[in-house]
Protein backbone atom coordinates (compact mmCIF):
# COMPACT_ATOMS: atom_id res chain seq x y z
CA UNK A 1 0.00 0.00 0.00
CA UNK A 2 1.73 3.25 -1.10
CA UNK A 3 2.13 5.98 2.11
CA UNK A 4 0.74 8.57 2.24
CA UNK A 5 2.25 11.78 1.79
CA UNK A 6 3.06 13.86 4.81
CA UNK A 7 1.99 17.32 4.05
CA UNK A 8 -1.02 15.64 2.82
CA UNK A 9 -1.25 14.11 6.26
CA UNK A 10 -0.77 17.43 8.27
CA UNK A 11 -2.99 19.02 5.53
CA UNK A 12 -0.59 21.87 5.13
CA UNK A 13 1.42 22.99 1.63
CA UNK A 14 4.46 22.07 0.32
CA UNK A 15 5.81 25.55 1.79
CA UNK A 16 4.52 25.66 4.75
CA UNK A 17 7.04 27.12 8.00
CA UNK A 18 8.18 25.17 10.63
CA UNK A 19 5.49 26.68 12.42
CA UNK A 20 2.69 25.57 10.44
CA UNK A 21 3.51 22.70 10.58
CA UNK A 22 3.69 22.85 14.50
CA UNK A 23 0.10 23.86 14.51
CA UNK A 24 -1.62 21.62 12.40
CA UNK A 25 0.25 18.70 13.96
CA UNK A 26 -1.11 20.22 17.50
CA UNK A 27 -4.77 20.63 16.09
CA UNK A 28 -4.46 16.76 14.67
CA UNK A 29 -2.70 15.38 17.63
CA UNK A 30 -5.76 17.16 19.88
CA UNK A 31 -8.47 15.84 17.87
CA UNK A 32 -7.26 12.65 17.97
CA UNK A 33 -5.53 12.00 21.57
CA UNK A 34 -6.35 8.49 22.95
CA UNK A 35 -7.61 10.41 26.21
CA UNK A 36 -10.38 12.47 23.73
CA UNK A 37 -10.63 8.84 21.75
CA UNK A 38 -10.92 5.58 24.61
CA UNK A 39 -10.31 2.69 22.05
CA UNK A 40 -10.65 4.45 19.03
CA UNK A 41 -8.74 2.24 16.79
CA UNK A 42 -9.11 4.18 13.74
CA UNK A 43 -8.27 7.78 15.79
CA UNK A 44 -5.26 6.26 17.10
CA UNK A 45 -3.89 5.40 13.60
CA UNK A 46 -4.45 8.86 12.60
CA UNK A 47 -2.46 9.79 15.80
CA UNK A 48 0.28 7.98 15.03
CA UNK A 49 0.41 8.86 11.29
CA UNK A 50 0.35 12.32 12.22
CA UNK A 51 2.96 12.37 14.54
CA UNK A 52 4.93 10.49 11.95
CA UNK A 53 4.52 12.98 9.94
CA UNK A 54 5.33 15.98 11.98
CA UNK A 55 8.30 13.88 13.73
CA UNK A 56 9.65 13.96 9.72
CA UNK A 57 8.29 17.55 8.62
CA UNK A 58 9.54 19.22 11.78
CA UNK A 59 12.93 18.68 11.66
CA UNK A 60 14.92 20.29 8.72
CA UNK A 61 17.27 17.49 7.78
CA UNK A 62 14.49 15.02 7.47
CA UNK A 63 12.14 17.33 6.12
CA UNK A 64 14.62 18.34 3.07
CA UNK A 65 15.45 14.79 2.48
CA UNK A 66 11.77 13.69 2.55
CA UNK A 67 11.07 16.33 -0.17
CA UNK A 68 14.37 15.07 -2.51
CA UNK A 69 13.60 11.21 -1.97
CA UNK A 70 9.80 11.07 -0.69
CA UNK A 71 9.40 8.48 2.01
CA UNK A 72 12.79 6.19 1.23
CA UNK A 73 14.46 9.15 1.47
CA UNK A 74 13.86 9.38 5.78
CA UNK A 75 12.92 5.52 5.89
CA UNK A 76 14.78 4.51 8.99
CA UNK A 77 16.29 7.83 10.33
CA UNK A 78 15.83 8.03 13.78
CA UNK A 79 14.24 5.14 14.15
CA UNK A 80 10.59 6.54 13.29
CA UNK A 81 10.12 6.66 9.93
CA UNK A 82 9.65 2.89 9.43
CA UNK A 83 6.65 0.68 8.10
CA UNK A 84 4.99 0.81 11.87
CA UNK A 85 5.46 4.61 12.30
CA UNK A 86 5.54 5.90 15.63
CA UNK A 87 4.64 4.13 18.55
CA UNK A 88 2.94 5.72 21.39
CA UNK A 89 5.21 5.88 24.09
CA UNK A 90 7.40 7.12 21.81
CA UNK A 91 4.97 9.95 20.16
CA UNK A 92 4.28 11.27 24.64
CA UNK A 93 8.51 10.94 24.92
CA UNK A 94 9.41 13.01 21.95
CA UNK A 95 6.42 15.48 21.70
CA UNK A 96 5.31 15.55 25.63
CA UNK A 97 5.75 19.46 24.89
CA UNK A 98 3.84 19.86 22.52
CA UNK A 99 0.72 18.46 24.68
CA UNK A 100 1.72 20.04 27.76
CA UNK A 101 1.50 23.12 25.80
CA UNK A 102 -2.14 21.89 24.44
CA UNK A 103 -3.27 20.55 27.79
CA UNK A 104 -1.81 23.25 30.35
CA UNK A 105 -2.42 26.23 27.91
CA UNK A 106 -5.90 25.82 28.39
CA UNK A 107 -6.29 23.96 24.69
CA UNK A 108 -9.44 22.03 25.91
CA UNK A 109 -11.26 25.69 27.15
CA UNK A 110 -12.86 25.95 30.05
CA UNK A 111 -16.35 24.13 29.38
CA UNK A 112 -14.46 21.25 27.87
CA UNK A 113 -15.08 17.20 29.39
CA UNK A 114 -11.83 16.92 29.94
CA UNK A 115 -10.02 16.06 33.09
CA UNK A 116 -8.26 19.18 34.35
CA UNK A 117 -4.69 17.98 34.53
CA UNK A 118 -2.79 18.21 37.19
CA UNK A 119 0.40 21.16 37.59
CA UNK A 120 1.37 19.58 40.78
CA UNK A 121 -0.03 17.19 43.70
CA UNK A 122 -3.96 17.66 43.82
CA UNK A 123 -5.02 18.09 47.96
CA UNK A 124 -7.62 14.88 47.97
CA UNK A 125 -9.65 13.87 50.89
CA UNK A 126 -8.01 10.89 53.01
CA UNK A 127 -9.37 7.39 52.97
CA UNK A 128 -11.95 6.37 55.95
CA UNK A 129 -10.37 3.56 58.39
CA UNK A 130 -12.37 1.16 59.76
CA UNK A 131 -11.57 -1.09 62.69
CA UNK A 132 -13.71 -3.35 65.00
CA UNK A 133 -13.77 -3.12 68.38
CA UNK A 134 -15.40 -5.84 71.14
CA UNK A 135 -17.39 -5.27 74.21
CA UNK A 136 -19.12 -7.49 76.38
CA UNK A 137 -22.58 -7.32 76.78
CA UNK A 138 -22.45 -5.62 80.70
CA UNK A 139 -20.02 -3.38 78.58
CA UNK A 140 -22.57 -2.37 76.77
CA UNK A 141 -25.45 -1.99 79.08
CA UNK A 142 -22.90 0.23 81.19
CA UNK A 143 -21.78 2.01 78.76
CA UNK A 144 -17.61 1.83 79.07
CA UNK A 145 -14.36 3.77 77.53
CA UNK A 146 -12.10 1.43 75.84
CA UNK A 147 -8.37 1.94 74.01
CA UNK A 148 -8.53 1.66 70.10
CA UNK A 149 -5.26 0.93 68.28
CA UNK A 150 -5.26 1.03 64.47
CA UNK A 151 -2.65 2.32 61.71
CA UNK A 152 -3.05 5.00 59.25
CA UNK A 153 -1.49 7.02 57.62
CA UNK A 154 -1.07 11.44 59.20
CA UNK A 155 0.62 14.31 57.55
CA UNK A 156 4.08 13.98 56.88
CA UNK A 157 5.04 17.09 60.05
CA UNK A 158 8.47 17.74 57.67
CA UNK A 159 6.88 19.27 54.88
CA UNK A 160 3.53 20.09 56.39
CA UNK A 161 2.05 17.45 53.98
CA UNK A 162 3.50 19.10 50.73
CA UNK A 163 4.99 16.44 49.75
CA UNK A 164 8.30 18.91 48.62
CA UNK A 165 11.51 20.41 50.32
CA UNK A 166 10.87 24.13 50.89
CA UNK A 167 11.46 26.27 47.68
CA UNK A 168 10.58 23.24 45.32
CA UNK A 169 8.29 23.14 42.57
CA UNK A 170 5.92 20.48 40.73
CA UNK A 171 5.13 20.59 36.92
CA UNK A 172 2.52 17.75 35.11
CA UNK A 173 4.36 14.89 33.53
CA UNK A 174 5.21 15.63 29.99
CA UNK A 175 5.49 11.97 28.83
CA UNK A 176 1.72 11.28 30.85
CA UNK A 177 0.26 14.63 30.52
CA UNK A 178 -0.62 14.00 33.92
CA UNK A 179 -2.51 10.91 33.61
CA UNK A 180 -0.39 8.86 35.36
CA UNK A 181 -0.71 6.49 32.47
CA UNK A 182 0.42 5.78 29.21
CA UNK A 183 -0.76 3.48 26.87
CA UNK A 184 1.55 1.16 24.79
CA UNK A 185 0.74 -1.22 21.97
CA UNK A 186 1.87 -5.00 21.42
CA UNK A 187 0.02 -6.70 18.32
CA UNK A 188 -3.24 -5.93 17.87
CA UNK A 189 -3.27 -4.66 21.87
CA UNK A 190 -3.11 -1.01 23.58
CA UNK A 191 -2.29 -1.89 27.31
CA UNK A 192 -1.92 0.74 30.22
CA UNK A 193 0.88 0.81 31.60
CA UNK A 194 2.25 3.31 35.00
CA UNK A 195 4.33 6.30 33.95
CA UNK A 196 7.91 5.26 34.57
CA UNK A 197 8.51 9.05 34.31
CA UNK A 198 6.30 10.08 37.38
CA UNK A 199 5.64 6.83 38.53
CA UNK A 200 2.14 7.62 38.04
CA UNK A 201 1.63 10.53 39.91
CA UNK A 202 0.72 12.10 37.05
CA UNK A 203 3.12 15.26 38.23
CA UNK A 204 6.90 15.42 38.68
CA UNK A 205 8.74 17.42 42.16
CA UNK A 206 11.64 19.38 41.62
CA UNK A 207 12.54 18.36 45.16
CA UNK A 208 10.22 15.73 46.88
CA UNK A 209 10.36 15.53 50.73
CA UNK A 210 12.74 12.96 51.86
CA UNK A 211 10.76 12.14 55.45
CA UNK A 212 7.72 10.86 53.17
CA UNK A 213 9.19 10.41 49.83
CA UNK A 214 7.07 13.02 48.01
CA UNK A 215 4.04 11.64 49.37
CA UNK A 216 2.96 14.47 51.90
CA UNK A 217 2.05 11.20 54.52
CA UNK A 218 3.32 8.72 56.44
CA UNK A 219 1.69 5.65 58.20
CA UNK A 220 1.96 5.29 62.33
CA UNK A 221 0.16 2.91 64.67
CA UNK A 222 -2.14 4.76 66.99
CA UNK A 223 -3.73 4.83 70.00
CA UNK A 224 -6.83 6.57 71.61
CA UNK A 225 -9.81 5.91 74.17
CA UNK A 226 -13.11 5.88 72.42
CA UNK A 227 -16.24 6.32 74.93
CA UNK A 228 -18.43 3.60 74.22
CA UNK A 229 -22.05 5.46 74.82
CA UNK A 230 -24.81 3.10 77.30
CA UNK A 231 -27.07 0.68 75.43
CA UNK A 232 -24.88 0.57 72.04
CA UNK A 233 -26.27 -2.77 70.27
CA UNK A 234 -24.30 -5.39 68.27
CA UNK A 235 -23.56 -4.36 64.98
CA UNK A 236 -23.58 -0.66 65.87
CA UNK A 237 -21.02 1.66 63.51
CA UNK A 238 -19.68 4.90 65.83
CA UNK A 239 -18.01 7.08 63.36
CA UNK A 240 -15.06 9.44 64.97
CA UNK A 241 -14.66 12.41 62.54
CA UNK A 242 -11.23 13.37 61.37
CA UNK A 243 -9.46 9.77 62.34
CA UNK A 244 -9.40 8.06 59.36
CA UNK A 245 -6.28 8.98 56.40
CA UNK A 246 -4.82 12.61 56.42
CA UNK A 247 -5.70 13.90 53.34
CA UNK A 248 -3.32 14.12 50.24
CA UNK A 249 -1.06 17.19 50.21
CA UNK A 250 -3.50 18.73 52.70
CA UNK A 251 -6.54 17.18 51.50
CA UNK A 252 -9.34 16.64 54.61
CA UNK A 253 -8.91 13.87 56.19
CA UNK A 254 -11.10 10.81 56.06
CA UNK A 255 -13.29 9.64 59.51
CA UNK A 256 -12.62 6.47 61.31
CA UNK A 257 -15.47 3.96 61.76
CA UNK A 258 -15.55 1.57 64.61
CA UNK A 259 -17.76 -1.32 64.46
CA UNK A 260 -18.86 -2.81 67.40
CA UNK A 261 -19.44 -6.41 68.17
CA UNK A 262 -20.87 -6.81 71.39
CA UNK A 263 -20.14 -10.48 73.21
CA UNK A 264 -22.39 -13.25 73.89
CA UNK A 265 -23.01 -13.73 77.76
CA UNK A 266 -23.50 -16.82 79.63
CA UNK A 267 -26.38 -15.31 81.82
CA UNK A 268 -28.28 -12.47 79.68
CA UNK A 269 -29.37 -11.76 76.52
CA UNK A 270 -30.45 -8.91 74.54
CA UNK A 271 -33.83 -8.74 73.10
CA UNK A 272 -34.25 -5.06 71.45
CA UNK A 273 -33.32 -3.11 74.51
CA UNK A 274 -34.78 -5.39 77.12
CA UNK A 275 -32.25 -7.47 79.36
CA UNK A 276 -33.18 -10.59 79.46
CA UNK A 277 -32.52 -13.56 81.99
CA UNK A 278 -33.88 -16.25 83.31
CA UNK A 279 -34.50 -17.37 86.65
CA UNK A 280 -34.21 -21.21 87.42
CA UNK A 281 -36.82 -22.30 90.73
CA UNK A 282 -37.58 -25.45 92.51
CA UNK A 283 -41.18 -26.83 91.77
CA UNK A 284 -42.06 -25.81 95.03
CA UNK A 285 -40.97 -21.94 94.42
CA UNK A 286 -42.69 -22.05 91.39
CA UNK A 287 -46.14 -23.55 93.14
CA UNK A 288 -45.84 -21.62 96.26
CA UNK A 289 -44.16 -18.08 95.09
CA UNK A 290 -42.22 -15.54 96.81
CA UNK A 291 -39.50 -12.97 96.93
CA UNK A 292 -36.77 -13.44 94.89
CA UNK A 293 -33.68 -12.02 95.15
CA UNK A 294 -31.78 -11.46 91.62
CA UNK A 295 -28.09 -9.94 90.26
CA UNK A 296 -28.45 -8.11 87.59
CA UNK A 297 -25.77 -7.72 84.70
CA UNK A 298 -23.84 -4.95 86.08
CA UNK A 299 -24.11 -6.52 89.75
CA UNK A 300 -27.00 -4.03 91.14
CA UNK A 301 -29.48 -6.15 93.46
CA UNK A 302 -32.98 -6.41 91.95
CA UNK A 303 -35.99 -8.33 94.34
CA UNK A 304 -38.56 -9.59 92.46
CA UNK A 305 -42.02 -11.04 92.76
CA UNK A 306 -42.78 -14.32 91.69
CA UNK A 307 -46.13 -14.78 91.92
CA UNK A 308 -48.22 -18.08 93.51
CA UNK A 309 -48.43 -20.48 91.02
CA UNK A 310 -46.23 -19.44 88.68
CA UNK A 311 -45.89 -21.32 85.61
CA UNK A 312 -42.79 -22.07 83.58
CA UNK A 313 -41.69 -19.55 80.99
CA UNK A 314 -43.21 -16.43 83.22
CA UNK A 315 -42.37 -13.13 82.49
CA UNK A 316 -41.35 -11.32 85.09
CA UNK A 317 -40.65 -7.77 84.26
CA UNK A 318 -38.79 -5.38 85.97
CA UNK A 319 -39.34 -1.79 84.33
CA UNK A 320 -36.47 0.72 83.35
CA UNK A 321 -33.66 -1.77 84.41
CA UNK A 322 -33.26 -2.83 80.81
CA UNK A 323 -30.84 -1.25 78.15
CA UNK A 324 -30.32 2.44 77.47
CA UNK A 325 -32.48 3.52 74.69
CA UNK A 326 -29.70 4.75 71.95
CA UNK A 327 -32.00 7.29 70.28
CA UNK A 328 -34.22 9.26 72.90
CA UNK A 329 -34.67 8.70 76.98
CA UNK A 330 -35.23 6.32 78.83
CA UNK A 331 -34.67 2.41 79.43
CA UNK A 332 -35.98 -0.84 78.20
CA UNK A 333 -37.07 -3.45 80.92
CA UNK A 334 -35.16 -6.29 82.74
CA UNK A 335 -37.12 -9.41 81.72
CA UNK A 336 -36.67 -12.39 84.33
CA UNK A 337 -38.26 -15.23 82.31
CA UNK A 338 -38.73 -18.40 84.80
CA UNK A 339 -37.81 -22.36 84.59
CA UNK A 340 -38.21 -25.70 86.55
CA UNK A 341 -35.33 -26.93 88.12
CA UNK A 342 -35.34 -30.46 87.26
CA UNK A 343 -32.60 -32.35 89.17
CA UNK A 344 -30.66 -35.12 87.69
CA UNK A 345 -29.77 -36.73 91.23
CA UNK A 346 -31.83 -37.22 93.81
CA UNK A 347 -31.04 -38.69 97.65
CA UNK A 348 -33.05 -41.44 98.69
CA UNK A 349 -34.46 -38.54 101.23
CA UNK A 350 -35.74 -36.39 98.13
CA UNK A 351 -37.21 -39.35 96.57
CA UNK A 352 -39.09 -40.35 99.18
CA UNK A 353 -40.31 -37.03 100.14
CA UNK A 354 -41.23 -36.64 95.98
CA UNK A 355 -43.10 -39.96 96.29
CA UNK A 356 -44.89 -38.47 99.34
CA UNK A 357 -45.89 -35.59 97.80
CA UNK A 358 -47.01 -36.85 94.60
CA UNK A 359 -49.49 -39.52 96.71
CA UNK A 360 -51.02 -36.24 98.44
CA UNK A 361 -51.49 -34.21 94.98
CA UNK A 362 -52.69 -37.38 93.25
CA UNK A 363 -55.70 -37.65 96.19
CA UNK A 364 -56.22 -33.05 96.00
CA UNK A 365 -56.68 -33.79 92.06
CA UNK A 366 -59.27 -35.51 90.01
CA UNK A 367 -56.96 -38.90 89.24
CA UNK A 368 -59.92 -40.20 87.90
CA UNK A 369 -60.28 -38.19 84.90
CA UNK A 370 -56.81 -38.85 83.74
CA UNK A 371 -56.32 -41.03 80.60
CA UNK A 372 -52.47 -42.22 81.98
CA UNK A 373 -51.51 -43.62 84.84
CA UNK A 374 -47.60 -43.71 86.37
CA UNK A 375 -45.75 -46.76 88.04
CA UNK A 376 -42.53 -45.93 89.94
ZN1 LIG B 1 7.16 15.08 53.89
ZN1 LIG C 1 3.96 10.59 33.94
Amino acid sequence: MAKKDYYEILGVSRDASTDDIKKAYRKLALKYHPDRNPDNKEAEAKFKEAATAYEVLSKEDKRKKYDQFGHDGVEGMGGFGGQSGMNMDDIFANFGDIFENIFGGGGFGGGGRQQQRPTGPIPQQGHDRHISLAITLQESYEGCKKEVGYYHLYSCEICNGSGMKKGATAKTCPKCLGNGQVQYRQGFFMYSQSCGECKGEGYIISDPCESCNGQSRKQKFDKFTVNIPKGIYNGAELRIAGKGDAGLFGGPPGNLFISVNVKQDKKFQRIEDDLVTTATLTYPQLVLGGQLEIENIDGTKETIKVPKSCPVGNKIIVPGKGFAHIRGRGNGNLVVITDCHIPKKLSKEAKEALKQYDDIIGKETDEKKSFFKMFF
